[in-house]
């Protein structure tokens, strides 16, 4: 198992020898100590980043494309290995594990086809005189911040839009969840990367090894994932050198089921949205929204699917301290529980699957993330009230809606304030598409084509008129 820094291309202790540990969250026990980096361990990593920043910017997009594509091949040739890491430390059952891979290794593959497409472009200016041509480079050395939720995933999806687009970059994966991202760049390094692009500092402090890093003249963008809290600081840290940011923040997902629905298909697809990696998703169902004429149907079917779901357990016992104090609040309040509403017997920060029905709208997993396999469920009389409720939240990453009327999906994909659309499905996530949020949920998009915009500076060149006018 890997537990140093990655730096430069090296394999490094903390420079004061520090360790921190990593613990299995199935059985609470320590699984690995991992070097805990400080404030000179980062500046040496964006040392490196810096230093291999102006080579790396000049070479072929081809050679940067095959890296990624290696890389791809790589990953997924040691599915196993890296999916038992991922259930190891993180905790969601080998078969997530195992999609998380599939899912984080084609970020890889779909950058290595985006990296020979970089373009600008060139046109003449509207009066006829003037050519105005573009060039897109690289912004330069990036901070990458990551959650402990898919310890690969959301590492790919920054690093392979940067690789492609010739940054070099510093990541900080979760102290929760460490180790993936370590053995993820030993296959960066092995898929041919030169030293010095990528650099995994491990931390139990992050904010003392990122603030000196974010006040560096020499850092260009900060791309984060992970809760508003945390974003809204490293936002206003990034303020002072004026930073590209790219921030995947909160969510507050409405799910809305309309009387016209496949209550069959809704329920299927909202099984999904709530439980896939245990609730512990950004774009976890949070609210369940469905029409008065069809909610004891959809409630009777989701409860049936959500108790044979396999669940792993959650990520730690402050976590599942959070999901039952706001289980309880809701129950105070007048919630009724249809099945769940604790944590079982036993070693491990598990959590019963939870449907609540009845409740109120003050209750706080309403306006909460809720981070955890607990589905509460409000119903409504028309579209207007629905549109209404969803929107009621200062998050908008992503919504669901099930409903066989076209016209009514087309309206809701312009009233809804999201990033993300969910039509009669319950998982958005792919690679090709442009996945961010909007209001609180964060800036930005990664994936899709938009993906590597994020990664790009463009410079402008005004050309004279090249038949001598002026
Ligand atoms: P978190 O904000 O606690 O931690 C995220 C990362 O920030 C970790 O690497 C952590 O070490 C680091 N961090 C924490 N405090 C910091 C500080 N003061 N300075 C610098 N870095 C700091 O979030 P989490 O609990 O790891 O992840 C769950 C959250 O992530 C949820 O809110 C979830 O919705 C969000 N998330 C969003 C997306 C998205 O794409 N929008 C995807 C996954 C997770």
């Amino acid at each position: 198992m890997l537990t140093k820094l990655y730096i430069d291309g090296k394999w490094t202790e903390a420079v004061d020898g520090r360790t921190f540990e990593v613990l299995d969250p199935s059985t609470e026990e320590v699984l690995a100590d991992v070097a805990d980096a400080g404030p000179q361990d980062g500046l040496h990593a964006l040392d490196a980043a810096c230093a291999a920043q102006a080579a790396w910017g000049r070479t072929a997009p081809r050679e940067r494309s095959e890296i990624l594509r290696r890389a791809f091949e790589l990953v997924i040739s040691r599915t196993e290995h890296f999916a038992t890491l991922i259930t190891a430390e993180m905790g969601k059952p080998l078969a997530e594990s195992r999609a998380e891979v599939a899912y984080g290794a084609e970020f890889l593959r779909w950058f290595a086809e985006e990296a020979p497409r970089i373009s600008g472009r060139f046109t003449t200016a509207p009066d006829g005189r003037n050519r105005l041509m573009t060039v897109k480079r690289p912004v330069g050395p990036c901070l990458f911040v990551t959650p402990w939720n898919f310890p690969l995933a959301m590492a790919t999806r920054k690093i392979a839009p940067a690789i492609a687009a010739g940054c070099t970059m510093v990541l900080k994966p979760a102290e929760l969840t460490p180790l993936t991202a370590l053995l993820f760049a030993e296959v960066l390094t092995e898929a041919g990367l030169p030293d010095g692009v990528l650099n995994v500092i491990t931390t139990a402090d992050p904010g003392a090894v990122t603030g000196p890093l974010l006040a560096d003249p020499r850092l260009r963008k900060l791309s984060f994932t992970g809760s508003t809290a945390v974003g809204k600081k490293l936002i206003a840290a990034a303020a002072d050198q004026v930073l590209r940011v790219s921030m995947e923040l909160g969510g507050n997902a409405p799910f809305l089921v309309f009387e016209d629905a496949d209550i069959d298909a809704a329920a299927d697809g909202a099984v999904l949205a709530k439980l896939r990696n245990g609730g512990e998703a950004c774009v976890a169902a949070n609210r369940f929204l469905v029409h008065a004429d069809v909610a004891e149907e959809f409630t009777a079917k989701l409860a049936a699917r959500m108790q044979t779901y396999p669940l792993g357990p959650l990520i730690d016992g402050r976590t599942r301290a959070k999901v039952s104090a706001l289980v309880d609040d809701a129950v105070d309040a007048g919630a009724q529980v249809v099945i769940g509403g604790k944590a079982p017997e036993g070693k491990g920060f598990f959590y019963d699957a939870t449907v609540l029905v009845d409740v109120p709208l003050t209750a706080k997993l309403l306006s909460e993330e809720i981070f955890g396999p607990v589905a509460p469920i409000i119903t409504f009389t028309d579209e207007q009230e629905a549109v209404w409720l969803a929107n009621a939240t200062e998050y908008g990453l992503v919504c669901f809606a099930y409903t066989r009327d076209l016209n009514r999906g087309l309206r809701l994909a312009e009233s809804l304030e999201t990033g993300m659309l969910g039509l009669n499905t319950g998982i958005v996530s792919n690679p090709a598409a442009p996945f961010g949020g909007v209001k609180h949920s964060g800036i930005g998009r990664e994936g899709g084509a938009e993906g590597i915009e994020e990664y790009l500076e463009t410079t402008y060149v005004a050309v004279s008129d090249p038949f001598g006018g002026m």
